[in-house]
């Protein structure tokens, strides 16, 4: 026979919060999460913009998707993207209500942390060839020596075509890296703090050693590789001025753990909340509201630029979903949300210090939902209203949506910024959510699939819920 409960036991039961894991409270759906993840590890072989946004298109066709046409009035349940310059995609699916509703917005970003080529990369030193780099987001340098990397981009030549480069991937490439010091020579560099023990101008990729039979030319090396590269992709030296290269690590997106419960993979920031918002737009078939999900870019670096989420690109296409139901844009944007679908940092006991483990986030418990990032005093951040939270949360709990409240780590040891307040910026209630990483910004970094999957079925919640914005 049971035995009954106590007074305490039964106040703590109806008071207390009681987090649970998500294989605590449905270690069944490994299984789902594991499948969903199979199109998640294929995501991840794409390792820049460029590449995710060409690989999303002939999905989004496959699945109905059409290219916008300004103007046009779309029906409930039509489904439409718009590329903006190869890097950012705006995808859609109409809903049964008028925009000037509100929409329901998902924003994740496909570029990370690489490094990018300088315009005068290629030179020779001691006999062996290189190219230059100038690393793109936060990373830790050291961390960036001694992997194989792949060599990515385009080149736009003096004759007006373009090439897209991608080698150093597949087996029977060539690979590159970045050598270190031997640890025999390297008393005085072991002394160095960690962000000098390999300085940026020290991130130089080898690409050769073997030098043009000719006594006459200078720097052989140099020659013999700038001849490949032409015989290769048509280009000269004078074209690597108008590229964007970069070397990114050439490992593929693997499964970890004897559990195979985990993936390791380069770029999982923020590929895995672009892949989970890019399935649930995709599985998204008559929403009361009509989505808006979109691949942005520049975040690592800030934002700037045509394609980051400071960029107009947006607010303009907004602007053309109003204009064409005959509204002002304005009044669309208060009336909508955004998920702001950014990772997380997932508690690493090896580094437990700088988390405090009442509000930060672990591996396997769902996407993290955060009121705020920012830091020293919630410096720049866009804090979610109660209001907004509470309106999430309801979504999630009707829907059966594990998720846990996070925040980076601990006060004033550092911090970050997502892309939140780009978009609050143009009076969108928004919030954070994201799927928690370790290792975030190293060449491979590490999810739970369970977190990549929970994400995805809480956007697709979002997306599918009728429920009205009343804020
Ligand atoms: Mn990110
Ligand atoms: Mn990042």
């Amino acid at each position: 026979m049971e035995e009954e409960k106590t007074k305490g036991q039964l106040l703590a039961e109806n008071l207390l919060r009681k987090p649970k894991s998500i294989p605590e409270s449905n270690p069944e759906i490994l299984g789902e999460a594991s499948k969903f993840c199979e199109g998640y590890k294929e995501f991840l072989s794409n390792k820049t913009e460029r590449e995710a946004v060409a690989y999303a298109v002939p999905i989004l066709r496959e699945h109905g998707y059409t290219e916008f046409v300004r103007g046009k009035v779309y029906k409930p349940g039509d489904k439409f993207y718009m590329v903006n310059r190869g890097k950012n995609i705006l995808m859609c699916t109409k809903g049964k209500r008028p925009v000037a509703d509100g929409i329901r917005v998902s924003v994740a970003h496909l570029d990370s942390p690489r490094l990018d080529f300088k315009p005068h990369p290629l030179f020779e030193d001691a006999d062996m060839a290189y190219f230059k780099t100038h690393y793109y987001g936060g990373i830790k340098k050291y961390q960036w020596t001694t992997v194989p990397l792949s060599i990515r981009g385009k080149v736009v030549k003096k004759d007006g075509t373009s090439v897209d480069i991608r080698i150093g991937e597949e087996e029977d490439e060539p690979s590159f890296c970045i050598t270190d010091l031997l640890v025999h020579l390297a008393q005085n560099q072991m002394a160095k703090t960690a962000s000098k023990v390999v300085e940026g101008e020290q991130l130089n990729v080898l690409i050769g050693s073997w030098p043009y039979q000719d006594e006459k030319v200078q720097k052989k090396v140099k020659l013999a590789i700038m001849s490949i590269l032409n015989e290769k992709y048509g280009i000269t030296e004078a074209d690597f001025e108008s590229a964007e290269l970069c070397a990114v690590p050439a490992f593929k997106a693997r499964d970890l753990g004897f559990d195979r419960s985990m993936v390791a993979g380069y770029g999982q920031d923020d590929s895995s909340c672009a892949y989970a918002e890019f399935m649930a737009e995709i599985d998204t078939k008559e929403p009361e509201f009509t989505t808006l999900t979109i691949f942005a870019d520049k975040e690592e670096t800030g934002s700037d630029g045509v394609t980051g989420m400071r960029s107009y690109f947006f607010r303009d296409f907004v602007e053309d979903l109003a204009q064409a139901e005959g509204v002002e844009v304005r009044h669309v944007l208060r009336n909508s949300i955004c998920l702001s679908a950014d990772v997380g940092s997932a508690y690493d006991p090896a580094f437990g210090d700088v988390y405090e483990t009442n509000n930060c986030a672990y591996l396997n418990y769902g996407p993290i939902l955060s009121k705020y990032d920012g830091s020293r005093g919630k410096y720049s951040t866009n804090d979610a209203s109660a209001e907004m939270v509470g309106y999430m949360l309801d979504i999630f709990r009707e829907n059966g949506i594990v998720w846990q409240m996070g925040e980076l780590g601990k006060i004033d040891i550092g911090g970050g910024g997502t892309i939140a307040s780009e978009i609050s910026v143009h009076n969108i209630d928004t919030i954070d959510i994201g799927v928690p990483v370790l290792s975030m910004h190293a060449p491979v970094e590490v999810t739970a699939k369970v977190d990549v999957y929970m994400l995805y079925k809480a956007i697709y919640a979002v997306y599918n819920s009728p429920k009205k914005k009343d804020i």
